[in-house]
């Protein structure tokens, strides 16, 4: 953006540049960007002049009303609130006209006619701050008063001697409630009160209206809920911020909407940009996990990044929002990990701060469904087990990782093959607890198999074994876990020992080398 140099460019360089002849509302004569005081102040006075034409143009309103709206004297026009305000009333007031014509227009000469009545939108400002007290000045719609509210009794009665009606006369009040009933929002059935000469009692009447309100109130926190759920408002201020930049910078084309919220975080998809970052192309479809920063989501998970060796110089010095980045740091890592040993996987688009773009398993904004939501083919079935084996493998043998919360639930089954994903939380082998991890996942997808009807599906102790390479010889879970606890611990006393961990559990062969 070059408005700055063109605005300086201005007043001191003689003849102006060409354009400025060309340009149909001449050259700018100042360079004066900001508001002055001055135009505040005009602005300022404008506005106040214009309030005391609409003072003069809608009188009767200004009567009626008591509220701090009002008129002269007390308008504040430094307040945003009291400016909003007003400018709605106007709304308000113009909405009421249209209504008011269009009733004119369909009654015509009509002898039955309809009123939009209870549609208008400007009533009487309710002073009255406490509900439970009806307030006696509210008169507008009032059909049981004189148009004029000047001409009601302030002292709350009218008449003379024996006469004396109070305002709390039994049979005036209960009209009036009856009447006011009137007030309430349109959807809410009052029925024809007025028709039968209902006279409703302060009690009842207060009670109505109580529950109107609520029942408004209600209404609009559905629809407010509604209008939340659109993928902007998902996320707090900041993260959003985050992803329009990332539109801005033409990283992303449009992000179309939520494609999945959890507890821990929620997934959007988005069409990729033509910007490259590090000269990498954009996929032409993305997901974008939006870590959470709610912190209690994720107290649970302390586990399994506490005793991560990779993070755990950082741990001890973080504040819980860097912990939650880790985790989008993590699954970053994770993903690459797995795309070298060419594991498929969402690829890394980039990471910033808690939120973290990836290439988009799926087509068409449509995602590809999990393995639990598809139905496959006895053939296909057993493709996709033989598959997650492999896959297993890989990620244990190729890049020293355990899922650590591998089901049916994160696996996505796409293009005829499987894809791994929600590997934030996956460890090493040599994590303390990586090998129970391990273990949970394969009791996880051998059930999954076995159920699905795959014959050749391995239990859960064979699957171990046949992914990590061990030879955990127990025949039942009870003993087979307690080796597994007894290799960790193993690990952990190398650790104490040697002050370094054991890169592998495996006996034969080197241990791998991993740079990341
Ligand atoms: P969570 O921790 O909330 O389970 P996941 O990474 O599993 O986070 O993502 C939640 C859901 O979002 C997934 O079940 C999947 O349906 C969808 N999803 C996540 N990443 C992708 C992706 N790269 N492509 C398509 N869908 C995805
Ligand atoms: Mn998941």
């Amino acid at each position: 953006m070059d408005s700055v140099g063109v605005a300086a460019a201005a007043p001191d360089a003689g003849p102006g540049p060409a354009w400025q002849s060309k340009c149909p509302w001449g050259a700018p004569s100042t360079t004066s960007i900001s508001c002055s005081l001055a135009d505040v102040m005009s602005e300022q006075l404008a506005k106040e002049l214009q309030l005391e034409e609409e003072n003069a143009a809608f009188p009767e309103v200004v009567a009626a009303a008591e509220g701090p709206f009002i008129t002269g004297e007390n308008i504040d026009t430094s307040s945003d609130l009291m400016l909003a305000q007003m400018l709605q009333m106007e709304f308000d007031r113009e909405y009421d006209a249209q209504l008011r014509r269009e009733e004119k227009k369909i009654n015509g000469d009509s002898k039955v006619s309809i009123s939009f009545e209870n549609y208008r939108k400007v009533h009487p400002y309710d002073s009255d701050s406490s509900e439970d007290e009806v307030d006696w000045q509210d008169t507008r719609h009032d059909p049981y008063r004189a148009d004029k509210p000047t001409t009601t009794p302030r002292r709350g009665f009218i008449g003379k001697g024996k006469d004396i009606t109070t305002k709390h006369d039994e049979v005036v009040c209960g009209r009036k409630n009856t009447a006011r009933m009137e007030n309430f929002a349109p959807e809410f059935q009052v029925g024809d009160g007025i028709g039968m000469d209902l006279k409703l009692s302060n009690q009842v009447f207060n009670a109505l209206k109580q529950h109107a309100y609520s029942e408004e109130r209600r209404s609009a926190r559905l629809h407010e809920k509604k209008e939340h759920s659109t993928a902007e408002k998902a996320v707090d201020p900041k993260t959003r911020l985050l992803l329009y930049k990332m539109v801005n910078s033409g990283m992303l084309e449009t992000i179309t909407g939520c494609i999945s919220t959890g507890k821990e975080s929620v997934v959007f998809h988005a069409y990729g940009g033509n910007a490259t970052e590090d000269d990498k192309v954009i996929p032409p479809e993305c997901a974008i996990k939006v870590f959470k920063t709610t912190l209690n989501e994720f107290k649970n998970r302390d586990k399994y990044i506490k005793d991560d060796y990779r993070f755990k110089d950082r741990f001890s010095k973080l504040n819980p929002r860097k912990i939650i980045r880790m985790w989008a740091e993590k699954e970053m890592h994770n993903l690459t990990r797995m795309q070298n040993a060419g594991i498929p996987c969402p690829q890394v688009v980039i990471l910033k701060k808690h939120v973290l773009v990836m290439s988009f398993i799926g087509q068409d904004q449509v995602p590809a469904p999990k393995l639990k939501d598809v139905t496959l083919n006895s053939e296909d079935m057993k493709k996709a087990y033989y598959q997650i084996l492999n896959m297993m493998q890989q990620l244990y043998r190729e890049c020293n990782l355990v899922h650590a919360d591998l089901s049916e639930y994160n696996m996505l089954w796409h293009d005829g093959k499987v894809w791994l994903i929600d590997v934030s939380q996956s460890v090493e082998p040599t994590h303390p607890h990586g090998l129970e991890f391990l273990f949970r996942d394969c009791r996880n997808v051998s059930q999954f198999f076995q159920k699905g009807g795959v014959a050749e599906a391995l239990n859960e102790r064979e699957l171990f074994n046949a992914v990590s390479g061990l030879n955990i010889t127990a025949d039942n879970e009870v003993d087979f876990q307690a080796e597994i606890e007894a290799l960790e611990k193993m690990n952990e006393d190398h650790v104490q020992n040697h002050g370094k961990k054991l890169s592998t559990f495996s006996s034969d062969g080197d241990p791998p080398i991993y740079d990341e």
